[in-house]
């Protein structure tokens, strides 16, 4: 079968690049950043070593126009189209697959991701969408249906539901059908390692403010977080059981890595990463394996969940950046949003890591429907006090946006938070819950936490942790990101 993966070109471009892929919270970003879609690359290797013609099409980080994405699909002439969706552009890719089956005769389509995973029957209600698969393990389906699929086209063998894998929703005879609930009982060990030549890895190891050294790439250790319970958090949905790679396994890759691709940083995109004796095995192998003098890792975190001899440990295994979800600096937040955490701790972990030579990267949110402007107030200035003491190295600022799937949104949903339930309105670039003060308001926050970046002592410490020309790049990279960001939530 010919098979094409894809983002397609979508109709905005002024509201700069979505960033779709392994994205809690999905935002557009003014400064272009690409970020590796680690599971739809995977499924993508499946699918070339099952013998299927593969086609790796992501216009919006090829920066490809929607008539020549039609061309293309003309041209190439797929059996089927597969395309990872979310929230905010859900509405467009129906409109895409449905131009798409009025063009291209006998292409099926193919949607997966979490809105559809928490809305699997909107997709067919509301497009021609064939497939929709469920679940986080949408490598697996794609490579289960394609095989199926294949099989019915040589043959005259009649399709069969026990002959796909659970979590799969299809049409039949005018009607929705299904396989059952979604099972993650795939073994991650037995996944190929990415096909990075055939998923055109080098679109996405330059304009990422993760590395400090390019070109970098991603990986998974893990699908997906070993916490896994933060009521904002839509991937919860995609991976409710976390399960875990050997260690060795994804030295392996990161070897594969280092000698193929000459990758000089690694950021692994698990939920959070796996601590406790497979975090010491792994940075173990690092050191042993030499890895450690060749890349820079960076990885997701949680605050309090490492003790001081493991973040030594981190550091000379190879890792630099770790990113925390600060969220808020109210406690009463964290407890709403289940974050296992005490504000506390989010001082306490930033210090350490830094301590031990590690640079931590927060992540806020503003705009939650109980807060006030004074806590929103806090929030922004421990953010600012961290970045500034140089306790906490980079940041990110969002609005906080319960996605369909998550149980803040049917929190939302029973307290009547939410604005609207246009999924266009999901973006973003205004708050989507009803909060105490202006919207204006929740936006000037994440502008003012981005503007400490030209606080003099920010700046001054930034030029004095200049030690070689990566830096000196980095810094420079970054404070394009800054002006981007700002722009990212200037008034509607
Ligand atoms: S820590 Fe919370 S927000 Fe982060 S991936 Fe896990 S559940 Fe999601």
């Amino acid at each position: 079968m010919k098979i094409i993966i894809s983002y397609p070109p979508l109709a905005d471009p002024q509201k700069g690049i979505p960033l779709l892929s392994q994205n809690r919270q999905f935002q557009y970003f003014k400064e272009p950043t690409y970020i590796y879609p680690v599971v739809p690359a995977t499924a993508a290797t499946m699918l070339k070593q099952a013998g299927h013609d593969v086609l790796w099409l992501d216009c919006i980080a090829e920066d490809i126009p929607y008539e020549k994405f039609i061309s293309i699909i003309k041209e190439e002439k797929p059996d089927l189209i597969a395309f990872e969706t979310k929230t905010p552009v859900v509405k467009q890719h129906w409109k895409i697959i449905d131009n798409i089956k009025c063009q291209v005769s006998g292409v099926r389509c193919v949607l997966f991701g979490d809105h559809v995973t928490a809305l699997p029957q909107e997709s067919f209600q509301n497009s021609q969408v064939d497939y929709v698969l469920t679940g986080g393990d949408y490598d697996f389906l794609l490579l289960n249906l394609c095989n199926v699929l294949e099989r019915l086209r040589v043959t005259s063998y009649e399709l069969r539901v026990t002959d796909l894998e659970p979590g799969i929703y299809y049409r039949q005879n005018g009607q929705i059908k299904n396989t059952g609930k979604f099972k993650l009982g795939h073994d991650l060990n037995c996944a190929p390692f990415i096909d990075r030549a055939l998923t055109k890895w080098q679109l996405y190891a330059y304009k990422n403010g993760n590395y400090k050294r390019t070109p970098g790439t991603y990986i998974m250790s893990a699908r997906d977080c070993w916490w896994g319970k933060c009521t904002f958090c839509s991937w919860p949905l995609l991976y409710p059981e976390f399960r875990l790679r050997q260690a060795s396994n994804v030295l392996d890759e990161i070897g594969k890595i280092i000698g193929e691709y000459r990758v000089r940083e690694i950021m692994d995109d698990s939920g959070t990463f796996p601590v406790g004796e497979w975090l010491r095995d792994f940075c173990q192998g690092m050191i042993k394996r030499g890895y450690h003098k060749k890349i820079y890792l960076d990885c997701n975190m949680r605050f309090g969940a490492i003790s001081p001899q493991d973040y030594k440990l981190m550091k000379n295994a190879g890792f630099r950046l770790l990113l925390f979800g600060l969220e808020s600096a109210n406690q009463t937040t964290l407890e709403r949003l289940n974050k296992n955490l005490k504000v506390e701790t989010i001082i306490e972990s930033c210090k350490l890591a830094r301590s031990c030579g590690l640079y931590p990267h927060i992540t806020i949110m503003f705009g939650y429907p109980w807060e006030t402007l004074e806590q929103a107030q806090k929030t922004l200035e421990l953010g600012s006090w961290l970045l500034k003491k140089g306790y906490a190295y980079t940041m990110q600022a969002t609005v906080v946006i319960p996605y369909p799937g998550s149980r803040l949104f049917e929190e939302c949903k029973k307290e009547g938070w939410l604005k609207s339930l246009d999924w266009d309105d999901y973006d973003m670039k205004q708050p989507i819950m009803q909060i105490p003060f202006s919207q204006e308001q929740v936006m000037e926050f994440a502008q003012a936490m981005y503007q400490v970046s030209f606080d003099p002592k920010f700046l001054l410490r930034k030029i004095f942790s200049l030690r070689d020309a990566d830096d000196l790049k980095y810094l420079l990279r970054a404070g394009k990101k800054v002006f981007g960001h700002i722009f990212d939530f200037r008034k509607q």
